[in-house]
């Protein structure tokens, strides 16, 4: 059956037609689409469970826990989200997974949503995981049905690796009839889950040796693809993931210009899988004098090659500049590197080609905004009246990870850092011990569940003079109004269970009618000289819109 899906949602539909029990995640741009095909699916009597966790580390240990039991388990996250399951997924390596595990994790190269660039093909690398890249939405899908398998015949949790324009874009794909796994049983070896040293080093042997059968099955896989035949063997490009259709944009250009003068095209491999198939690449490089890497991300083949290849072979890519170190590839910008001249006009409509600009053309910047009548903007008013009393050397606003992060923007100008999930606390406590009198940590509801709550533990344990404020907008709204972990009345006796001192909870609703009162009431948190946390509760406009549409 041939369906029309965003590359997210073809991976989604993968793993449902190879079996898929559970589905755990947590909402994060460009991953989030993956878990919404999922619970839509649920919700409309699929047979697998989709939820949304409170973190990506309690989704990964919660897909462990299905694995165990013998079913077939995903969990689904943003690039950073794997630093937060980075325990359970590198610890994971060294269980003998039962039921199938499915890591599938979406980078977002450019930072169109995130706080950086990283490349999860290093984390996979790390843990001696296998990894699959798809560099179409139909390979989303076959390598979700397949990573199950792969998953079950070596005992090791497989990572997807996806990347923006790959998971938001839509194209046709062709299912298959969806398989019924075999019910394999809960896990009888215990000792093959319980990483006491004793069998932890048992087990680390054990994937080492998984090794040389994974780097077999890259060698051998269909999507690690190698032309050599009637093409120039001097000049070798190695393409992976998105960098092969960017490099296929340009081929029958290349190919012109190169039959023009007498020659051919480069000899070529494009890597979809990994372990990095090395006799390949040697196999490639053999008679060359030079070899372009095109890969979305971090120059993460490039840097491997050395340990592969011999020094007399130029390597170009991100690391000496031929290709853009940070920000994403396209069709045009790895060009010069190909040898082509810069592409020139605009492409015309309906090719699905990338518009650009006319040369020298510079389009004005549209920096994202609160919407307008968002509760954010009321809280930023009260925050910064609040502390405006502080000197700007008494004074700190630390925030974290949500809509409200755009309180950086004018015209509320109102925190002064975003590192991570949950640094907000943390960092706002360092910062009152270091002597900052005024020391406010700004955070979500969602944001506070999925790693806040240990870190208030801490400002509790220490008493430090800070003050928390929680942005209780009753949904996770920065990824598309997902449910939060707990509703808003559960926030207050969850502080009171950590400890935070009743008379130094404040619950107030930011309005523009109420902001003198906010301030006054923040002020005071501010000023006593212990930990005190106010939540500023109103729910999000797209919330209600979407409860009321029923979206
Ligand atoms: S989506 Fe909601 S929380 Fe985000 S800016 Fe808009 S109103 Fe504010």
């Amino acid at each position: 059956m041939q369906t029309i899906v965003l590359g997210d949602e073809a991976l989604a539909q993968g793993a449902l037609d190879a079996g898929l029990f559970a589905c755990y995640g947590y909402p994060g741009t460009p991953s989030t689409e993956i878990m919404e095909f999922l619970i839509d699916r649920f919700k409309r009597g699929g047979k697998a469970v989709a939820r949304w966790c409170v973190n990506e580390k309690t989704a990964l240990e919660g897909a462990l826990g299905v694995s165990f039991a013998g079913r077939r388990a995903m969990v689904t996250m943003k690039h950073v989200g794997l630093n937060v399951a980075a325990d359970p997924f590198i610890n994971g390596a060294l269980l003998g997974i039962r039921g199938g595990l499915v890591i599938a994790v979406a980078d977002d190269p450019g930072m169109h949503s995130s706080q950086n660039e990283q490349d999860s093909r290093f984390y996979a690398d790390f843990a001696l995981l296998p990894a699959l890249e798809p560099r179409s939405q139909q390979e989303a899908y076959d390598m979700a049905r397949e990573a199950f398998e792969l998953s079950e015949k070596h005992h090791v949790p497989v990572l997807i690796r996806l990347v923006t324009r790959l998971s938001h874009a839509r194209s046709a794909v062709e299912t298959s009839a969806p398989l019924t796994p075999a019910r394999l049983g809960r896990a009888r070896d215990t000792s093959e889950w319980m990483l006491l040293p004793a069998f932890a080093r048992r087990n680390y042997v054990s994937l080492i040796e998984k090794s040389a059968a994974l780097s077999e099955w890259a060698r051998a896989h269909g999507a690690n693809k190698l032309e050599t035949e009637r093409r120039d063997a001097s000049f070798a490009v190695i393409t992976a993931g998105l960098g092969g259709n960017y490099y296929d944009e340009n081929f029958a250009e290349l190919a012109e210009k190169a039959e023009s003068g007498g020659g051919a095209p480069p000899a070529r491999l494009h890597i979809g899988v990994y372990p990095i198939p090395a006799d390949s690449v040697r196999k490639l490089c053999k008679n060359a004098k030079r070899l372009l890497v095109i890969e979305e991300g971090q120059p993460f083949v490039e840097a491997k090659l050395r340990g592969i290849l011999p020094p007399s072979i130029e390597i170009d890519g991100k690391l000496n500049g031929k290709l853009p170190r940070s920000g994403e590839l396209d069709p045009d910008n790895v060009r010069p590197a190909l040898g082509l001249p810069p592409a020139r006009g605009i492409p015309p409509a309906g090719l699905g080609l990338p518009s650009r600009p006319p040369a020298g053309l510079v389009l004005p910047s549209r920096p994202p905004q609160l919407c307008k009548g968002c509760p954010h903007a009321d809280s930023y008013a009260a925050i910064n009246a609040a502390v405006a009393v502080y000197a700007a050397d008494d004074r700190a606003v630390l925030s974290d990870i949500g809509c409200y992060s755009l309180g950086a923007s004018p015209p509320h100008s109102a925190i002064e850092s975003i590192v991570c999930m949950g640094a907000s606390i943390s960092m706002a406590r360092g910062a009152a011990e270091a002597g900052i009198k005024a020391a406010v940590a700004v955070i979500g509801d969602s944001t506070f569940l999925h790693s806040g709550m240990t870190a208030i533990v801490d400002a509790v344990s220490f008493n430090a003079p800070l003050t928390v404020v929680i942005l209780d907008n009753s949904t996770v709204a920065m990824t598309g109004c997902q449910e939060t972990a707990l509703p808003p009345a559960r926030l207050r006796p969850l502080l009171l269970g950590l400890g935070v001192d009743a008379a130094h909870i404040a619950e107030l609703e930011p309005l523009p009618k109420n902001l003198d009162a906010n301030t006054a009431r923040l002020a005071a948190e501010i000023e006593y000289r212990g930990l005190s946390v106010v939540i500023f509760r109103r729910e999000c406009l797209e919330s209600i819109r979407r409860n009321r549409s029923g979206t």
